[in-house]
């Protein structure tokens, strides 16, 4: 596969550091409200670039971080008169919920920065250790400009930025040694949540979070960083300051950023009054339609979201189910099992286009154009599959649809539509977990099943089911 690498500025071949597996790790929103449609992008397309990679047969380790301590969780917390935890907690799960709507699976891992601050303070003392960082009244500061490579992702000349920082006066400017030089810990300020380190009571730089936290839960070296464009500079550049001083190894292989999501052409933002939470556009629209909205678009591109655009993407993915749901009718309905030879020789078609989605996805990920080979598909059993169709040839057409769109994560089936051999396979899948004494994930199975309309009967001879 193909992956347009920031550090290079060119499609790279990708190659993962250990044969069959990658790290992936994917920068996480601050949880201090409901998370807003820009920050849907990163977490829609970075999903998508792991089922893809996993369709592809890796073993992904998907890591993505909750920040959980920041200066708008504690003034919101201090508005509401509760802990900070109280409200980082609130909205990790309303975010939990704007994922599941949006197919977003859930990270093999989601660390929270607040429960990683031993590892966080032993970083720092590995940086000033080796004379990275310096403390001066309580602050850790990097001393960004002993780090040589300094400026190699945003391909920005840190002389440069030295000269843009000379007007920039802010409080406590006149301790650092150069206005380069970045917070790694903190101190305390009064009704701000703090913990103890060697330079105080205090709390740990944003920068630092994920350095940390990619480290302990990937390795010092990560196949895949990614995250919005605006992470950038000077997230991303400071993240690899601190990651490839503190461990003598290069922090990120691939670097991949998102394109912003704009609203009607202009910037999102509360003040213009354009800006919108999902769970507000959950009201208007099936959050399926954003994911294949997003998804319609190179993730690289400016986005631009309209009523109009969402419509438009409304009715698309209304022609894929459409045709998924009469593929249904007409299995279901089938008069002949077997594919005659007209039928076969179809069949041995479809793998063309899997193909054609496979090389779209391959080229850093162009969705868009992987979509278009799904409504070649849609045409082809538009056209060659009907009510004279054997089961198999309908099965083979409908199989290949719902996979390239699991793909991308989207559900081509509405749920009343699971097939018997769908419900089979859960029913198995539940003895299975049965026997592995594994009860929460069996009584899920059977619960979500429920939830679709089909009832299990526990029998002498085994598990009966049926439709309510
Ligand atoms: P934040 O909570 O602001 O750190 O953002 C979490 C993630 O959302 C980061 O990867 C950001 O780059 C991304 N993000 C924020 N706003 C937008 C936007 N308008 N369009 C696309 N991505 C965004
Ligand atoms: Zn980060």
């Amino acid at each position: 596969m193909k992956i347009f690498n920031t550090l290079t500025r060119h499609k790279d071949e990708f190659t993962p550091i250990n044969e069959g597996k990658v790290g992936i790790y994917v920068c996480g929103p601050t949880v201090y409200d409901y998370i807003h449609i820009g920050n849907a992008r990163p977490m829609i397309v970075f999903d998508t670039l792991r089922r893809y990679l996993e369709y592809k047969g890796y073993d992904v380790n998907y890591v993505s971080n909750f920040t959980d301590v920041d200066d708008k969780i504690i003034k919101k917390a201090n508005e509401e008169g509760v802990e900070a935890s109280v409200i980082s907690e609130r909205f990790i799960k309303e975010c939990k919920k704007d994922m599941e709507g949006l197919n977003v699976r859930e990270a093999t891992t989601h660390p929270k920065a607040t429960e990683e601050i031993p590892d966080m303070i032993e970083m720092i003392k590995t940086l000033i250790d080796k004379d990275y960082a310096y403390e001066v009244n309580g602050t850790v500061y990097f001393r960004t400009r002993k780090f040589n490579d300094y400026g190699k992702l945003s391909k920005k000349n840190i002389d440069d930025l030295r000269s843009g920082f000379r007007d920039l006066k802010v409080s406590g400017e006149e301790e650092k040694e150069d206005p380069l030089d970045f917070v790694l810990w903190k101190p305390k300020k009064e009704g701000e949540p703090f913990w103890e380190s060697p330079w105080g009571d205090g709390r740990p730089g944003w920068h630092l979070e994920c350095s940390v936290m990619s480290k302990k839960y990937i390795g010092d070296v990560i196949d895949i960083h990614a995250g919005g464009e605006d992470l950038i500079f000077p997230h991303h550049e400071n993240e690899i300051a601190q990651s490839e001083a503190a461990n003598d190894a290069e922090f990120a292989r691939y670097w991949m950023h998102n394109g912003f999501l704009k609203i009607n052409n202009e910037k999102m933002s509360k003040s213009l009054g354009n800006f919108f939470t999902v769970r507000e556009i959950s009201e208007k629209y099936d959050l399926q339609i954003i994911r294949f909205f997003m998804l319609s678009a190179h993730y690289r591109s400016p986005l631009n979201f309209s009523d109009d655009l969402v419509e438009a993407a409304k009715s698309s993915l209304e022609r894929i189910k459409t045709s998924v749901s009469k593929l249904d009718e007409i299995i279901n309905a089938a008069k002949s099992e077997k594919a005659d030879d007209a039928e076969a020789a179809l069949i041995s078609g479809l793998d063309g286009f899997e193909k054609k989605f496979d090389d779209a996805m391959e080229d850093d990920l162009n969705t868009a154009d992987a979509i278009s080979a799904i409504f070649e598909l849609v045409k082809f059993a538009n056209t060659n599959v009907n009510e004279n169709s054997s089961k198999e040839f309908a099965t083979k057409v409908y199989d290949m649809i719902v996979k390239l769109c699991d793909v991308l994560g989207i559900k081509a089936k509405t749920e009343a539509e699971l097939l018997d051999a769908d419900i089979e396979k859960l029913i198995q899948e539940r003895q299975d977990a049965r026997k592995n004494k594994d009860f929460a994930r069996a009584d899920e199975i059977r619960n979500s099943l429920l939830e679709k309309g089909i009832i299990l009967e526990d029998t002498r001879e085994g598990v009966r089911w049926k439709r309510a």
